[in-house]
C-alpha cells in the first residue's frame, strides 16, 4: 500500500516537473516594449484619478532635482515628474520614464538632496529594469501554481487536495518567491540611486539622513512592528545599516563630481 502511494507520488511530481518544463519553456516573457507600453496607459489612468498638485515650490523643487540627476546619469529620454495630491509619504515608478510623487513626500525630503534620495532610487527602479522582472516573476508563479493544479487533476488529486495545494502555493510564492524579490530590488534601488545622486554633485550621506527621518516617521505611525519577512519593502534598519555601508563608495563618486 505504501508502495503504491509512494509510486503514485512519484508520479504526480514527474507529471508536475513535465508540465512545469513545458510552461516555462511556453511562458515567453513579456518584452520590455510591451512593459513600457504598460508603464505608459498606467501613468495615464493615474493622472486621470488622482489629483496633480498645484504647488509651484514643489513642482519646481521635483523639475530642479530630477533634471540634474538625468543629466548627471547622461539620460536622454522622456522622463516625466508628476506630483500628486497625496499625504501619505510616498514616491513610485513605472516603466518609460514615469515617476509620481505624493505631496506627503516633501514633509521628509525636506531639502534638494533629501528629495534628490528619493528620485534617484525611482530611477533607479526604472533604469535597472525591475519592472519587468517582477511583471515576469509574477507570471511565472502564476503559470506554475496553473501548472501544479493541472498535474494534481491529471493524477486524479482530488478538488479539496487540489484546492489545499493552491492555498499553500499562493502563500509560499508571496513569502518565498515575490517579496524577497521586490525587497532585493528596494536595496537595489537605495544603492545604485545612492550613486546617481552622488554623481549629480549631492551629498550621499544625505540619503542616510533621508532614511533615518523616514524610519522616524514609521516609528511614529507604528509601521515597524510588522515581522521583516513579510514586508515588501526591508525594515528601514536594515536599509540604513546597508546604505551606510555603501557609502563611502558614493562619496568618492562625490568628491568626484562636487562642483
Ligand atoms: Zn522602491
Amino acid at each position: 500500500m505504501k508502495r503504491i502511494l509512494y509510486s503514485k507520488n512519484i508520479l504526480i511530481i514527474s507529471k508536475y516537473l513535465l508540465i512545469s518544463l513545458q510552461v516555462l519553456f511556453l511562458v515567453s516573457c513579456v518584452s520590455q516594449q510591451q512593459i513600457t507600453k504598460m508603464g505608459l496607459a498606467e501613468f495615464d489612468k493615474i493622472k486621470e484619478k488622482q489629483k496633480i498638485s498645484k504647488n509651484q515650490t514643489h513642482k519646481k523643487q521635483v523639475e530642479r532635482v530630477s533634471k540634474r540627476l538625468l543629466q548627471a546619469m547622461g539620460q536622454t529620454g522622456a522622463w516625466e515628474f508628476v506630483v500628486f495630491e497625496d499625504e501619505t509619504p510616498n514616491a513610485f515608478a513605472l516603466p518609460g520614464g514615469k515617476v509620481g510623487i505624493h505631496t506627503g513626500i516633501f514633509q521628509i525630503s525636506k531639502t534638494d538632496a533629501g528629495l534628490a534620495t528619493v528620485l534617484s532610487h525611482e530611477i533607479a527602479h526604472v533604469l535597472e529594469g525591475h519592472s519587468l522582472s517582477q511583471v515576469n516573476k509574477a507570471q511565472g508563479v502564476g503559470l506554475a501554481g496553473l501548472a501544479v493544479n493541472v498535474a494534481l487533476m491529471k493524477a486524479g488529486a482530488s478538488r479539496q487536495t487540489v484546492a489545499s495545494t493552491n492555498q499553500a502555493y499562493a502563500a509560499l510564492s508571496q513569502i518565498g518567491f515575490m517579496l524577497p524579490n521586490s525587497r532585493k530590488h528596494e536595496y537595489e534601488a537605495d544603492i545604485v540611486g545612492m550613486q546617481y545622486m552622488a554623481k549629480a554633485g549631492y551629498n550621499p550621506a544625505e540619503a542616510v539622513k533621508l532614511w533615518e527621518r523616514f524610519a522616524d516617521y514609521n516609528k511614529k505611525k507604528g509601521k515597524s512592528t510588522t515581522p521583516e519577512f513579510l514586508r515588501t519593502h526591508p525594515l528601514d534598519a536594515s536599509r540604513i545599516k546597508a546604505l551606510r555601508q555603501e557609502l563611502p563608495k558614493a562619496n568618492a563618486i562625490y568628491l568626484r563630481n562636487k562642483g
